[in-house]
């Protein structure tokens, strides 16, 4: 059970005791289609004697993956309308994502990116391309922020880390490099010196964004990736996605915000899940998760509060889309609710 290296195959699955031989068939016909890798340490996190083990539902795949229902999409947050070059996503104005790469550690089963990670997918940019891209870059001055994501670069090896770093180094007018990343967690042994010294060596301040879903997954090892990082002059920000059968109850929710933020790592978005193509079991309803956000503030402090985010199919972006705590009566009149939920009326009436 001690896997020295990645899950990545349908029978390699059934030999770790993951898949029941009687599913095998489905998940094989899964395979052809999705891409599978489950980490070392995460195969080692999940409870077999569960049957809804939240680490599980996360990697393992599922047949129920087969069933696409109509509203779903193959690209859900329309990165191709707004991909002026290869490699490169420039929606908002100030900020542009680099996807130099699509490989990940693991295959959420849930990733909003299916079509586009994995062998099958888009794979990692050519020499030529990469140049188009930090042209781009370098011809945008409004461009403040680059955005590193993917597939997940913190898969790229220190040395072609540096080589990007560099690049950026040379655009005066990039301020920011944040990375987007789940590595920390799913292979903490690779936050060494060296890829931490890669990350740093634009000069540039950096962030990293980190992924992660459920408070187990913040393992001591995980805890002590993150503090070399935040150690090293990183600022830390967390992602999650609020899904069902893994996150979607009072308890867990508050448990991984309060897991980030004993970390260093400050919560940042919580996102709606994505229309991606067989991903429906994951789904909740908006109505449900604007309650399960507003019960938060109701609960833990104000450090822990993610932002509740939609990303509006077609490539509209992101809107925020928590719960909210004021409404407009008529003019200067405000009813505003508490964190007990008590409303008031504001200005006093009295
Ligand atoms: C999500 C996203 C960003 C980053 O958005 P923030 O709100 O700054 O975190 C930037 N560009 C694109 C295309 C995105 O999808
Ligand atoms: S790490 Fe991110 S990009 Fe990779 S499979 Fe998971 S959600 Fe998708």
């Amino acid at each position: 059970m001690n896997a020295i290296r990645s899950i990545r195959t349908p029978a390699e699955l059934t030999d770790a005791g993951l898949v029941a031989p009687d599913r095998l068939a489905g998940i094989e016909r899964l395979a052809e289609r999705y891409a599978i890798a489950i980490s070392p340490a995460m195969a080692a996190l999940i409870d077999r004697a569960d049957p809804n083990d939240p680490i599980a539902r996360q990697f393992v795949p599922d047949a129920a993956e087969l069933n696409v229902t109509p509203e779903e999409r193959a690209d859900p947050i329309g990165d191709l309308a707004h991909s002026p070059v290869e490699g490169i996503v420039h929606r908002y104005p100030d900020r542009v994502l680099l996807k130099a790469v699509h490989v990940c550690p693991v295959y959420c089963r849930f990733c909003f990116r299916r079509e586009m990670v994995g062998p099958q997918g888009l794979g990692t940019l050519s020499p030529d391309a990469m140049d188009v891209a930090f042209a781009y870059i370098g011809d945008h001055p409004e461009i403040w922020e680059v955005i590193l994501t993917g597939g997940d670069p913190l898969v790229l090896s220190p040395r072609r880390l540096t080589e990007i770093m560099q690049r950026l180094s040379a655009i005066d007018h990039v301020k920011i490099v944040r990375f987007h990343t789940r590595v920390p967690v799913v292979e903490p042994e690779r936050i060494d010196d060296a890829l931490i010294a890669a990350l740093m060596a634009s000069g540039k301040t950096a962030y990293v964004a980190l992924h992660a879903n459920h408070p187990r997954e913040l393992t001591p090892t995980a805890r002590a990736a993150c503090a070399r990082l935040v150690d090293s002059g990183i600022v830390m920000i967390s992602q999650s996605v609020l899904l069902k059968g893994v996150n979607d109850d009072p308890d867990t929710l508050a448990a991984l915000m309060r897991a980030f933020v004993e970390t260093r790592v400050k919560p940042y978005y919580l996102h709606h899940p994505d229309l991606a193509p067989g991903t429906s079991h994951f789904r909740l309803s908006i109505e449900e998760g604007r309650a399960l956000v507003a019960g938060l503030r109701g609960r833990i402090s104000g450090l822990c509060q993610p932002t509740y985010i939609l990303d509006i199919p077609g490539g509209h972006g992101k809107a925020a889309i928590g719960p909210d705590a004021i409404r407009q009566e008529y003019a200067g009149r405000y009813t505003v609710s508490d964190f007990k939920g008590v409303e008031h009326t504001y200005p006093p009436s009295e």
